[in-house]
């Protein structure tokens, strides 16, 4: 007599675990239990049926050369992307998350069957259990003759057996983890395993666009619209950080340069050091001139053709070109 597959009977694979085995048994047993259905071959699968669970549920005496496990088994990671502004990510924020879960169904106890199937006429042979073909009446093949058909699904979860269950958890993100970096939530991934433990919970920050800065690794970059005329003097100007607004000494002549603020960027945090806060200067020129900024300006270029040399050395140069040519 060949080795009969208990497993196969439930519907398992051989792996399934103990709360496996007793779910496929109750759904089963109430599928088949002669009193619920009247097929005639319902008490004999009852049997089996049964007889797999008992079988299968005597397993642990049943693998002794099985290898002791070292590790605690445990349920899967799950991941999860969590996003923040800028400032909560320097500065550290609590924040909700969602994680989706689902639990067994009370109402059919998982199984995903009601105890009580509704009972409807086969419109395929309408109630007879037979049809009529070439060969003359075979058996219905849309209630497998029985002459109706027994819709069992467990109204209350649509016969998945399990509703879903979303948990919300309350997050710390520690002050100044830089977006990409990854929190571990320990025991809140996948269900745990027989005898073992849940799985656990990655988050990977993420940040959100800002509308001021721009973060490269751990720098923050800014862009600064400063006048013509402040860029030409130099001076002070307001930069903002992600600790409020600094003033910054401009000097002469910085059109066109790039003023770096070591320490000024995202935080540090462990032994990373904090970044540099990097201005991009933007040169504004006004729409239009009064006329004590053009009489200014007139002034200011006066002064300069007489210091040319010593001001602009490649505008004296360029003279002397013109005037070679001349
Ligand atoms: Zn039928
Ligand atoms: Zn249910």
């Amino acid at each position: 007599m060949s080795a009969v597959d208990f497993h196969q009977i439930l519907g398992l694979t051989p792996d399934a675990s103990a709360a496996e085995i007793k779910r496929a048994y109750k759904r089963l047993a109430m599928r088949w239990h002669p009193d619920r259905n009247p097929d005639p071959q319902a008490h004999v699968q009852f049997r089996l049926v049964r007889e797999a669970f008992e079988r299968l549920s005597r397993v642990p005496d049943q693998a002794p050369e099985a290898p002791p496990r070292r590790h605690t088994p445990k349920g899967a990671d799950r991941r999860m992307d969590i996003e923040v502004d800028l400032h909560e990510a320097a500065r550290g924020a609590t924040v909700t998350v969602t994680i989706e879960g689902r639990e067994a169904c009370d109402e059919c106890d998982g199984t995903g069957q009601r105890s009580y199937g509704r009972t409807t006429m086969c419109g395929t042979c309408y109630g007879s259990g037979r049809v009529r073909d070439e060969g003359g009446l075979t058996p219905c093949t849309a209630c497998n003759g029985k002459g109706f058909t027994t819709d069992n699904h467990c109204p209350a979860c649509t016969g998945r057996g399990w509703n879903p269950a979303d948990r919300q958890l309350a997050i710390n993100i520690p002050a100044a983890m830089l977006p990409g970096e990854e929190l571990r939530v320990a025991g809140q991934g996948g269900p745990a395993p027989e005898n073992g433990e849940p799985g656990d919970l990655y988050l990977t920050l993420r940040a959100k666009p800002h509308p001021i800065f721009r973060l490269n690794g751990h720098d923050l970059h800014v862009t600064v619209p400063v006048s013509i005329f402040r860029t030409l003097a130099g001076g002070l100007i307001e930069v903002p950080t992600l600790d409020g607004i600094r003033e910054v000494l401009l000097s002469e002549a910085s059109a066109g340069t790039e003023i770096r603020v070591p320490k000024a960027g995202f935080p540090g945090r462990g032994r990373r050091p904090a970044g540099d806060l990097q201005v991009h200067l933007e040169t504004q020129y006004p729409q239009f001139l009064s006329k004590e900024q053009k009489a200014m300006l007139e002034m200011a270029e006066q002064v300069l053709l007489h210091q040319l040399e010593a001001q602009s050395p490649s505008l004296a140069n360029w003279n002397a070109a013109l005037e070679a040519y001349r």
